[in-house]
Order: structure tokens, then C-alpha cells, then sequence
């Protein structure tokens, strides 16, 4: 971790902050009902996880291949869809419980909250405009909570993009 490295300097209180969340997590058993604490100590990654790798097996399950994966669906905007079915305009968007505010399993009301909650509060703002930018263009958005079972949410993206595919025949 860099700002371990870095100790001869003093901490700025955000790196503190982030110091103190990290021992606090690491300390903690994690447990099968809490992703999201769990993709917090998988640290903050946002291409090809775990749920999307999953998802994409469970799609693949069902014969539904005609997808492209961390798709560009808005030229001017550096976001990537997931999972982009660009003949249905259907994008899904794979969210980790943690980073993106699951209703579920958000951490809230601990330690350093404020500085978390405004941390959180800044994706599900950009996770918002996103999905008004997509739906302006024409795509239908399905968000995927990293908690969901993987095959029921193939099979909630595979009647969605197969309806689709009948009203969006290119
Ligand atoms: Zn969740």
C-alpha cells in the first residue's frame, strides 16, 4: 500500500482515515452475509470482478454470447458499460454492494462515516447520471447487485435482451 510506504511524511487525515477503515476491516471475520465489506477488502476494483465474471458465465449458460464486455456505449464519457448487448441497447451494469450503495449492505453509521457516506454518495450520484445518460440514448439499463445470485440475474438480463432483440431487430 503506497501510503504505508510513504511514512517518513505525516498522513493527511484522509489517508488516516483510510488507515483506520483498512485495519478495522482487516480485523473483522468476514462472513458470507456481508459482499460488501468483502469487496471493500478486495480493494476497489471496477473492471472484470468477480459478480461480472460470474454474470457473463451465467449468460454464456444460456447461449446468450452477443454481448461485449466493458462497452463504450457514450463516445464523450469515459464510463464503460459491463455488459453491453448492442443490437438489444441493453446495459448492464454490474454493482459492488459496497462502492455503489446496495440498499442492503451500504456501510453507514460507522466509524468516519461522513467521509465515507460523501465518498459513497459521489458513485451512486455518477452510477444516476450515467444511467439518465444511457436511457437518453436509447438503452435500457439493468443494475446487477454483486449480492444477487448470478444465474437468477442472467435470467432476469436474458428475457429483457430476448424482448428486445424482437423490438430492436437491427
Ligand atoms: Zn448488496
Amino acid at each position: 500500500m503506497a501510503v504505508l510506504q510513504s511514512c517518513r511524511k505525516p498522513l493527511t487525515k484522509t489517508a488516516r482515515r483510510t488507515l483506520t477503515y483498512v485495519c478495522h476491516v482487516a480485523r473483522s471475520t468476514p462472513s458470507p452475509t456481508t459482499p460488501g465489506r468483502q469487496s471493500a477488502m478486495r480493494q476497489q476494483k471496477t473492471k472484470d470482478t468477480a459478480p461480472e465474471r460470474a454474470l457473463r458465465v451465467a449468460l454464456r449458460a444460456r447461449g446468450l454470447v452477443g454481448y461485449r464486455k466493458h462497452y463504450r456505449a457514450l463516445p464523450d464519457l469515459r464510463r464503460t458499460v459491463d455488459v453491453a448487448f448492442v443490437g438489444a441497447r441493453v446495459a448492464v451494469d454490474v454493482r459492488g454492494c459496497f462502492w455503489h450503495g446496495c440498499p442492503d449492505h451500504s456501510r453507514r453509521g460507522t466509524a468516519n462515516s461522513a467521509w465515507w457516506d460523501e465518498k459513497l454518495a459521489r458513485n451512486i450520484e455518477r452510477d444516476r447520471d450515467t444511467e439518465q445518460r444511457l436511457s437518453e440514448s436509447g438503452w435500457l439499463v439493468l443494475v446487477v447487485w454483486e449480492h444477487e445470485d448470478s444465474d437468477e440475474a442472467a435470467e432476469r438480463v436474458s428475457d429483457v435482451v430476448k424482448a428486445r432483440r424482437k423490438t430492436h431487430a437491427p
